[in-house]
């Protein structure tokens, strides 16, 4: 595909092969720009946030409406480019495109609500008759940089606020998955956006990302990736607004009174969705002594039926991991836990990118499976004595991103929301769920600032204090 900056779509002289996860093919080639293209984008991004800023919030809110609308249309299509691009099941990737549209629909809804308040300056001493109020203005040049595991949805969560907000802004998509956030731009033009409002150019992350964030143009970066990333991130932006939203290890606590078989499914659907490629997946189950037993025996079945394969078959449950390094390294912290005295209670093998579901009992916290963010379907599980331990556990992470439990007693429940360390907080489910209207974002080095259309929009734009020095009283 090509690229599209500067209002116009652009090839470029090298390219970057975007491969199929689960077989290597290549499904198609982007542009690898480099420092001319970046310029030219930011220089054109600024005519496009002076545009954007007189595009009334109304016609804002009719472009995004349309482009949700765009987005379903074509939903089996991009939902296939997705599964291509991220190796993630068929089913996965249609479901992506619908969560996408919600994402922009919603959007286009907060573009109808950017208002203010009046400020009660009678209640300051010497301010009598003067009247105050707030108005939101948009940054400008926002720049979003997204991670492959959601290579629409995440880039639709910083699109949508920052069209809705009358920002421009500038996509650097993940090289592995830039395919499904460049469809996005032809629907969002097809939708009526002026072009100079939206720039997707491709490239090395390393070196798009510092000249992109360092620059002084850009008013607002939103980031969605590591922690490392994130911090580099942070080292070059200086004074701008940022929202960081990054990895984590989530936790899932299983009390004594919880149904079994309900937490076995939940940890089935929370723990290997995308293959654990997910920011809030379940990695890490802090169970009870007296169900510790019974749980292990729910759950062993249940990630065993999990289906692998081609994402692209019907039936198929689990697709590849995004490269097949990163399914070596689950396989080394998998036999390093199991080295030091964890059990593999199921999977544990590799065939190239494909990871088998795996499940590991016994885990301790100072192992890398439970103390790093593994990003891999593997679960592991650990014992806990009661529910002030298994709390110390959930909480024993640099990570606060979201956390789960299952209990049927509504102050254990309670404590829990009040004691555990995250974002967000999941009780009878586990932590990988989100509708994305919450205001939703990581605690510690989860990171900080939300999204959700609603919330993202406030960190889009600027507050700005009006007073009327009026005689009048
Ligand atoms: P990543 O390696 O951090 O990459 C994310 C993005 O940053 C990519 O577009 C990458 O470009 C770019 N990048 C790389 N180096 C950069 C630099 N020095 N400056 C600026 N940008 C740079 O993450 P990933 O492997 O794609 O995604 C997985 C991570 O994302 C996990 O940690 C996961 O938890 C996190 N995540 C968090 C959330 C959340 O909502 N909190 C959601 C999804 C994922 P290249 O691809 O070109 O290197």
């Amino acid at each position: 595909m090509r690229i599209f900056y500067a209002g116009q779509w652009h090839d470029g002289n090298a390219q970057i092969e975007v491969r199929h996860p689960f077989d290597g093919s290549v499904v198609d080639t982007v542009p690898q720009v480099g420092a001319s293209e970046v310029e030219a984008t930011l220089a054109a991004a600024v005519q496009g946030a002076a545009v954007m800023r007189k595009l009334p919030g109304y016609d804002r809110f009719l472009i995004l409406r349309k482009a949700a609308d765009l987005l379903l249309a074509r939903q089996q299509e991009l939902g296939k480019i997705i599964s291509l691009e991220v190796g993630k099941t068929l089913a996965e990737g249609v479901f992506e495109v619908t969560r996408a549209a919600e994402t922009i629909e919603l959007s286009a809804e907060e573009a109808k609500r950017l208002g203010g308040e009046v400020l009660p300056l009678d209640g300051a001493p010497g301010a009598a008759g003067k009247l105050g109020f707030t108005i939101r203005v948009p940054c400008g040049v926002v720049v979003a940089i997204t991670p492959f595991n959601f290579p629409l949805n995440l880039v639709c969560h910083k699109v949508g606020p920052a069209l809705a907000a009358g920002n421009a802004i500038v996509v650097k998509p993940a090289s592995n998955t830039p395919l499904s956030a460049l469809k996005l731009v032809e629907i969002l033009l097809e939708a009526g956006l002026p072009p100079l409002a939206i720039a997707c150019i491709t490239g090395s992350g390393g070196e798009l990302g510092k000249l992109l964030c360092s620059d002084s143009r850009v008013r607002k970066i939103s980031f969605t990736g590591s922690v490392e990333v994130g911090k580099q991130i942070l080292e070059v932006a200086g004074i701008k607004r940022v929202t960081m939203e990054l990895g984590s290890n989530s936790p899932m606590i299983v009390l004594d009174d919880a149904d079994l078989n309900k937490v076995a499914d939940a940890v089935v659907a929370t723990g290997y969705g995308n293959a654990g490629q997910v920011c809030i997946s379940t990695q890490r189950v802090i169970a009870l002594d007296r169900i510790y037993p019974d749980l292990l025996e729910a759950l062993k079945p249940k990630v065993e039926s999990i289906k692998t394969g081609n994402p692209l078959a019907e039936g198929t449950k689990m697709g590849p991991m995004i490269r097949e390094r990163d399914a070596v390294r689950v396989g080394e912290w998998v036999s390093e836990a199991v080295q030091q005295g964890a059990r593999l209670v199921a999977g544990g093998s590799r065939q190239g990118t494909l990871f088998q579901p795996t499940l590991l009992a016994d885990v301790q916290p100072h192992m890398k499976v439970a103390a790093d963010e593994l990003f891999g379907p593997a679960v592991g599980v650990s014992r806990a004595r009661d529910v002030s331990q298994a709390i110390t556990l959930a909480n024993h992470t640099r990570f606060g991103l979201s956390a789960g439990i299952f209990t049927q007693d509504i102050d254990n429940a309670i404590r829990f929301a009040r004691e555990v360390d995250a974002g967000n907080l999941h009780i009878n489910w586990g932590p990988a769920w989100r509708a994305d209207l919450i205001p939703y974002g990581g605690l510690r080095d989860s990171g900080f600032g939300k999204e959700g259309p609603k919330y993202a929009i406030e960190e889009m734009t600027e507050k700005k204090t009006v007073i009327i020095h009026t005689q009048a009283n």
